[in-house]
């Protein structure tokens, strides 16, 4: 592949044409012992040109603050700036993380705090803030599945998933041990219920899954499906990723669910992009209080401690108090919409869901006719017969300025295109959205040699994305 060299400003500019600084003014001379003449030497650049190159860098890429981010399951909202403040204050970011329990009080606080409130927003008993992401979260709850039935003296070897999981369960259980077995959907999009019952027996651990699912769409036979699993003495997981859907509405608790995970950074709001930072808290029921990972905080008279003496804990599974800065973010969150503003956040992520799902699909293939939740999945199909796939069209509508929704996945619809609007952007967005996604069904049609060869207008055109991840290439390409 030709590599790829950006023009920051200036077509054509790179760093080894920026002013350099003058021959002896260059090194401190208190670093000068320290520089390895052998290592790739640094732009050496004045802070004006390094502040307009990550400002031209930040302008070339696409973000949240520049425009709709509608991926289906990860909940891209507008992450409010007062976060982002209450997250950076010195009492939270300067603390040594070896600080005796009695110096840390506030923080203490606020992660029990925030514990009382996910336990009312969610109906579980307990939680820990410990894991770093949802995939972490569902290690830890799996990990618990696991010793839950060593020490119950059972051998439970299995572990259902449906069908429309999102890729991290089947992963999760995997990784933990467990062989996986994938029941499919029914015609609704929910758990086939004959399936599971045929699947449930005392070799299975449990059951995963996310309500609303991965379709958006929410199982109304959850409490069969809770007793379906129970009955056979398995545990439920609830992927909480979601939760964008139904917070003040329902809960996993009340569902029949013994463990969930919360995606912090997706629902209650820290900007995630390019893989972090996260945090998955995990909550569960009573009964398995003592298997989470330690440590816990309690609150004794008034004071908050550490408590390390759970009898069954799958053990450590981070360091010191987790991503502690996307917990106040959360914290910060929750804390100003309040239960009516948490409540009312939901409501507008369906109704904008809807809203989208209603217009759009007079252009593309609905693939589950229902009322959907904070997402729904169209499908790309009805455009094969002119040659042009649902990458096309994703890549089509960077043309036009909007970041694409998910494609292919679930993987159960044929050229998915999952798309998740939130509840931040306004009717004006969302109707320029399915103005655009209206257009590029219209060129499909009547000219798809333009999609193939879309993006045109971006500083970039079609990479090797999986190329890039494998096998990444950091290297600083300007002259120097
Ligand atoms: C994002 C997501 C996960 C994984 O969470 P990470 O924080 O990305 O590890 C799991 N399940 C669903 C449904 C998700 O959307």
């Amino acid at each position: 592949m030709e590599r790829l060299i950006f023009d920051y400003s200036e077509p054509g500019r790179r760093a080894a044409d920026l002013p350099r600084c003058e021959e002896g003014m260059s090194a401190d001379p208190l670093l000068a012992p320290f520089i390895d003449e052998r290592l790739t030497p640094l732009p050496e650049v004045s802070e004006q040109e390094v502040i307009r190159h990550y400002i031209a860098l930040s302008g070339l890429n696409y973000h949240v603050d520049k425009g709709i981010y509608p991926l289906g399951s990860c909940t891209m909202k507008y992450n409010p700036k007062l976060n982002e403040t209450a997250a950076r204050m010195e009492g939270f970011s300067h603390v040594h993380p070896y600080s005796a329990d009695e110096d840390v009080q506030g923080l203490l606080g606020l992660l029990y705090d925030l514990e009382k409130e996910l336990k009312v927003i969610t109906g579980m008993d307990s939680f820990t803030f410990q894991p770093a992401a949802g995939a972490q979260g569902e290690l830890a709850g799996i990990k618990i599945f696991k010793k839950y039935f060593d020490c119950k003296n059972e051998k439970r070897t299995k572990i259902i998933v449906p069908d429309s999981a999102h890729g991290t369960n089947p992963a999760t259980s995997a990784m933990a041990g467990f062989d996986v077995i994938t029941i499919p959907s029914n015609k609704q999009g929910g758990v086939d219920l004959a399936a599971l019952e045929e699947a449930m027996n005392e070799d299975v651990a449990g059951l995963m899954l996310t309500n609303p699912n991965t379709l958006g769409l929410f199982d109304k036979n959850i409490l069969k499906i809770a007793s379906i699993v129970h009955k056979k003495g398995g545990l439920l997981y609830y992927d909480g990723a979601n939760l964008n859907a139904c917070m003040g509405i329902s809960r996993p608790g009340d569902m029949g669910f013994d463990i969930v995970h919360l995606n912090l950074h997706k629902t209650f709001s820290t900007p995630h992009g390019g893989g972090g930072p996260g945090s998955g808290p995990i909550g569960v029921k009573k009964h398995l209080r003592d298997y989470l990972p330690v440590p816990l905080v309690e609150k004794k008279g008034r004071r908050f401690f550490l408590d390390y003496d759970l009898a069954h804990s799958i053990g450590k599974l981070h360091g010191f108090y987790g991503n502690f800065g996307v917990v106040v973010k959360a914290y910060v969150y929750v804390k100003k919409l309040g239960t009516k503003g948490l409540r009312h956040a939901s409501r507008m992520a369906c109704l904008n869901a809807n809203y989208l799902q209603k217009r759009l699909r007079k252009k593309y293939r609905l693939a589950y006719d229902r009322i959907c939740k904070h997402e729904f999945v169209l499908s790309g199909d009805k455009f094969k017969k002119y040659g042009v796939r649902t990458l096309d069209i994703a890549k089509r509508m960077l043309d036009y300025g909007v970041h694409a929704p998910t494609v292919y996945f679930p993987l159960i619809v044929d050229e998915a295109l999952m798309i998740e609007p939130t509840e931040t952007e306004s009717k004006q967005t969302l109707d320029r959205f399915v103005e655009i996604m209206c257009t590029i069904a219209d060129e499909a049609r009547k000219n798809p040699e333009l999609l193939h060869e879309a993006p045109l207008n971006t500083p970039v055109s079609r990479l090797d994305e999986a190329g890039a991840v494998k096998e990444p290439d950091l290297a600083y390409q300007g002259d120097l």
